[in-house]
């Protein structure tokens, strides 16, 4: 037999291939079925458009045959068929699968990724054979040829006879070496599995005779073995079928058992799309967050599937970070089999598939918040934060798509409430949305700072993640009303005629308050009056962009910088410890002082921040309870 030389780039990557250590062996079954339905494909659409041609769809199928003692498994198709010459230019080189394009453009490193992420089609059954025998017939003609290949070192083709049109592959599987065991591809089960995993939507039926036991007739413990044909897949994938053909059941039994849930999804979204982007989507919002959602451990994304063939478990591409929640498949006839993960990145079709999913996302969970809002509550339970977590990165780059989704715990209604919802309940003289933070719901109920606000009528929105109030920040408003925290500068509650008596008490005022300020030693930049508080004696609150609360999380966070919020006392005018204040400025400084000090850190106290000095504020209070001042 005289050998005929690969082309020198598909001899590299042969070499590759045969010496692959690579784990995912399995998928050459998966790439030698999908080049079997596509040459099906081809006769089949023919014998659609030309009558002559006799043949109809019960006529095409796939076999697979497994001879465990001459090692070999046998893969028919009754597709199209092989020329010589198409054996030549379409096994000869690797070049043909597009593959190499991307070998030009990549060093070797790469190589045995493409290996493992995709195969290269027909070669990769090197992987786990010593010799490739390809038997074939083209359609229109008589004379079959047989194409033979022990790897890296050429090939041979001879003619050969063959009763029927299509091709038989015959793989020599390889003998165990060491640790390297190929024994399990010739196991019925084993492969019956592989086909079920991978090629289970191939519209063509995959037959195998599979090995069976039963009762010897007339015996009641004697067996013997038979064989029986079975089709392995099922040739119509979930996804692919109609709505209305699927039950729950259906689609909940296919999400556990493709995706390790124990339980069934909170939400189903079943897509076929055309246009731009052509695809089938079957999605599933998980009915709780995963235990690793939240750190770097997760791993999201899609698995996608060019036309029926599996091509990448994980593909990240597909979704957002904002959406990293959703599990799931898209399926594209968009997307060629034997894409790179790195071509795949700038893949245009891949863009337009993930930009109209993530539409698609955004309108499902706004029809659910519309909708069904008891699921929608739970799904903000467990993906909430990811969404808030979206507002906020990449500098409020998604956040138009986002804003509409978030929600957070009302005052008034007590439950968690959207903007709109908020907006919509909005009085006409109310200029802000109002915020308060801190550490929990009960928490911020007894904030001092929100009484006045509440006693206008006013709702407020009680924000106690990291992130909300950096979230709240770069959205700055929503429908033209700003987010304003209850504890910020000026609230908008006063009238113009309120403010100027306000600001002729500061000025009436003024050489108590900077005693007072000058008393705490640069730990505030103000002491006032307070537009804000109603029955308590003093709050805190901060001037700037940056407040308390931020100034708690960023503190928080480990590094060196430590940032201060510009921290302003805020006395009630109309609680009685003020005329007090005022007694003593007049009549006893030192005591003055003293009460500053216990007005600071009360303040502190209610914001939830750790004081500097307890003890000292434990012993000014015993001594004012023992009238020792
Ligand atoms: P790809 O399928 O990506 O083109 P392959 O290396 O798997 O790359 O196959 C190369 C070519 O060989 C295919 O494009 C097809 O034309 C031909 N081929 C492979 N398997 C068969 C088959 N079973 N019947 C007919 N043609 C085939």
């Amino acid at each position: 037999m005289a050998a005929i030389q690969f082309k020198t780039e598909s001899k590299r990557l042969l070499d590759l291939m045969i010496h692959s250590v690579y784990t995912n062996r399995e998928i050459f079954l998966r790439e030698l079925i999908s080049n079997a339905s596509d040459a099906i494909d081809k006769l089949y659409y023919r014998a659609l458009t030309d009558p002559t041609v006799g043949l109809n769809r019960d006529d095409f199928g796939i076999s697979i045959i497994i001879d465990k003692e001459k090692r070999t498994i046998t893969l028919s198709d009754t597709g199209c068929g092989m020329s010589k010459e198409e054996l030549e230019t379409n096994l000869g080189t690797i070049a043909q699968s597009g593959s190499l394009e991307f070998k030009n453009e990549n060093e070797a490193k790469e190589d045995i990724d493409i290996i493992g992420q995709f195969g290269v089609g027909f070669y990769s059954a090197f992987m786990v054979s010593s010799c490739l025998t390809v038997v074939s017939r083209a359609y229109g003609s008589d004379q079959a040829f047989q194409w033979e290949s022990e790897g890296a070192e050429g090939y041979s083709i001879i003619n050969c006879s063959k009763d029927t049109i299509g091709t038989d592959i015959i793989l020599k599987i390889k003998d165990n070496v060491g640790e390297e065991n190929y024994d399990e591809f010739l196991d019925e089960y084993r492969i019956k599995s592989l086909v079920k995993k991978y090629s289970d939507y191939i519209r063509y039926p995959i037959r195998m005779d599979i090995e069976k036991r039963r009762l010897k007739e007339g015996s009641e413990k004697e067996y013997e073995s038979y064989n029986e044909t079975e089709i392995l897949n099922s040739m119509v994938p979930i996804w692919r079928k109609n709505k209305n053909e699927l039950t729950d059941e259906d689609y909940n039994n296919f999400y556990q058992d493709k995706f390790y849930d124990y339980e069934s999804p909170l939400r189903i979204i079943h897509s076929s799309t055309e246009g731009t982007a052509t695809y089938n989507a079957l999605l599933f919002i998980p009915a709780r967050t995963p235990y690793n959602y939240y750190s770097k451990e997760y791993e999201k994304g899609l698995q996608l599937y060019s036309n029926g063939v599996l091509i990448m478990d994980k593909c990240s591409d597909l979704l957002p970070d904002h959406f990293s929640f959703v599990r799931g498949l898209v399926d594209s006839q968009d997307l060629s089999l034997n894409i790179s993960r790195e071509i795949l990145q700038h893949d245009r079709q891949l863009k337009l598939i993930s930009k109209s999913l993530e539409k698609k996302i955004k309108s499902e969970l706004m029809e659910m918040l519309d909708k069904d809002r008891d699921k929608y509550n739970e799904f903000f339970k467990s993906f909430g934060l990811q969404l808030k977590f979206g507002i906020y990165n990449g500098y409020g780059a998604n956040k138009e798509l986002l804003k509409s989704l978030i929600m957070f715990y009302s005052s008034s209604e007590k439950n968690l409430v959207t903007f709109a919802e908020y907006i919509g309940r909005m009085p006409e003289e109310q200029k802000y949305i109002y915020y308060a933070a801190g550490e929990s719901i009960e928490r911020i109920e007894g904030l001092p700072q929100t009484e006045l606000v509440k006693d206008k009528g006013f709702e407020i929105l009680y924000i106690t993640d990291d992130v909300d109030e950096f979230a709240l920040q770069i959205l700055h408003e929503y429908d033209g009303k700003e987010f304003k925290s209850v504890s910020s500068g000026d609230l908008g509650l006063e009238s113009e005629e309120e403010k100027k008596s306000a600001e002729k008490q500061a000025e009436d005022y003024k050489e108590l308050f900077s005693f007072m300020k000058e008393s705490l030693n640069g730990k505030v930049k103000e002491v006032r009056l307070s537009p804000r508080l109603k029955s308590h004696p003093v709050c805190l609150t901060s001037d700037g962009a940056l407040s308390l609360e931020m100034e708690k999380i960023l503190n928080a966070i480990p590094n060196d910088n430590n940032v201060k919020a510009d921290r302003v006392l805020e006395i009630n005018a109309n609680h009685p410890i003020f005329e007090m204040l005022n007694k003593l400025f007049k009549d006893d400084k030192d005591k003055l002082k003293t009460y500053s000090e216990i007005l600071y850190t009360q303040a502190l106290l209610i914001e939830g921040i750790a004081i500097d000095d307890p003890v000292s504020f434990s012993n000014s209070v015993c001594n004012l309870m023992a009238d020792k001042m």
